[in-house]
């Protein structure tokens, strides 16, 4: 486990930090300030906190670390999205995406923006055609590391328009979708998402955040019971055992006999509608019967289902299927009446999909960052 020098201020919530302010003799109220200069005003120095005295700065300053992430890398597509490699306080690297069009709209319009997080630095789970579990996991991120990728998803966009309102309301999703598994990191996730959803925080409505999970049952049937009602996706990509088994290890663990009820509970429980991401692999999740199953799953839990054509992974021989088997096992669908979208897929030249930009840059700079054996087992 990395355990930085300091917190970041980013990881504390009003309470917490009211009662390091408290125990240091400082009232209260001081709390409510700090975080409006992170998150309303959004400064970047202990130094611009012009209401508080010298010794509260000095002291803060000494006490937590301000912001948790640094940008390396920002990288513009010509499309519509956004890619920010950020580099964390033992060297690792993670990513943030923006992406400027509807996530499952056709056509660009570029007025509707999503946020894409990240939650670890690699990923334990080993799907086999996925870029951020290819050299597994080397730690989870901290709640305020993950706080952190919103903030610089800020200051950027500060940077590049004039701020309308104080809050990341001009944002209208916040996916959880980039390097790692939510759900295998479930506290710091909650405690983050706790803070970015908080009216003294980035005020973002649990409604307009949506948690990827490659179908950790246990944690979705937690998950349920949270008081934050978090929209879900399930990352499917196989409509039997079988296909599911063959690129997801996950499945061994918890197969679709198990993974479908958590997923109808959770649907029961917050009168909301699933997502299934499935993603497809030529020859090996893309045939008329894997079409057929997967609409008899999505009818039986009310689904919708992402339909997203393989993005290759440097160094993995999946394939993209063509245009016509994503069309034809699309036809299959729609003839079911399935709720679906066929993603048309943004950013590929930026390395968009899953893990890449960071697999790459980290091998690049080959930096060895050390293994985490406090990682829970799953
Ligand atoms: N670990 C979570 C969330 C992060 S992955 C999950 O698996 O759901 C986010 C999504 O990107 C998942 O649906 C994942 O399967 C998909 N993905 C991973 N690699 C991809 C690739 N090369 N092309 C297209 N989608 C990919
Ligand atoms: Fe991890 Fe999701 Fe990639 Fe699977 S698809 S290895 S769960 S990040």
């Amino acid at each position: 486990m990395f355990t930085p020098a300091k917190p970041p201020l980013t990881g504390e919530t009003l309470d917490s930090l009211s009662a390091r302010l408290a125990a240091h003799g400082e009232p209260v109220f001081r709390a409510k300030q700090i975080l409006d200069w992170l998150y309303k005003k959004r400064v970047r120095s202990w130094d611009e906190m012009s209401n508080l005295s010298k010794p509260l700065r000095a002291w803060l300053a000494e006490t937590f670390e301000l912001m948790p992430a640094s940008l390396v890398l920002n990288r513009q597509s010509q499309d519509v999205t956004d890619k920010l490699l950020l580099e964390l306080g033992d060297r690792s690297l993670i990513e943030t995406v923006i992406i400027r069009a509807p996530q499952d709209g056709v056509g660009v319009d570029h007025s509707r923006k999503t946020i894409c997080i990240s939650t670890q630095v690699g990923c334990a789970m080993g799907c086999v055609f996925c870029a951020s579990g290819l050299d597994g996991l080397k730690r989870h991120l901290s709640a305020g590391e993950i706080v952190a990728q919103l903030l610089q998803v800020c200051y950027r966009e500060d940077a590049h328009t004039p701020r309308v309102r104080a809050e990341l309301a001009s944002f209208d999703n916040l996916v959880v979708m980039g390097m790692g598994e939510p759900l295998h990191n479930y506290d710091n996730l909650i405690a983050a998402l706790t803070i970015l959803n908080a009216d003294w925080g980035l005020g973002f409505g649990a409604r307009r955040i949506t948690l990827s999970t490659s179908g950790l049952v246990p944690q979705i049937r937690r998950l349920a019971e949270e008081p934050l009602g978090f929209r879900l996706a399930i990352s499917l990509h196989g409509a039997t055992d079988e296909v599911r088994e063959r690129i997801m290890p996950v499945n061994k663990r918890w197969p679709l006999a198990e993974l479908i009820p958590a997923a109808r509970d959770f649907a029961a429980k917050h009168g909301r509608m699933l997502s299934l991401e499935f993603i497809l692999i030529e020859e090996v999740n893309d045939t008329l019967d894997q079409a057929a199953r997967l609409a008899a799953i999505a009818r039986d839990l009310h689904a919708h289902v992402n339909l997203i054509p393989y993005n290759t992974v440097t160094g993995l021989d999946w394939k993209r299927p063509s245009l016509n088997r994503q069309e034809r096992f699309a036809a299959v669908l729609e003839q079911q009446r399935v709720s679906f979208t066929l993603r048309r897929e943004k950013g590929h030249e930026i390395d968009a999909a899953c893990g890449q930009l960071r697999l790459r840059t980290e091998r690049e700079r080959a930096v060895p960052v050390a293994g985490d054996a406090a990682v829970p087992p799953l």
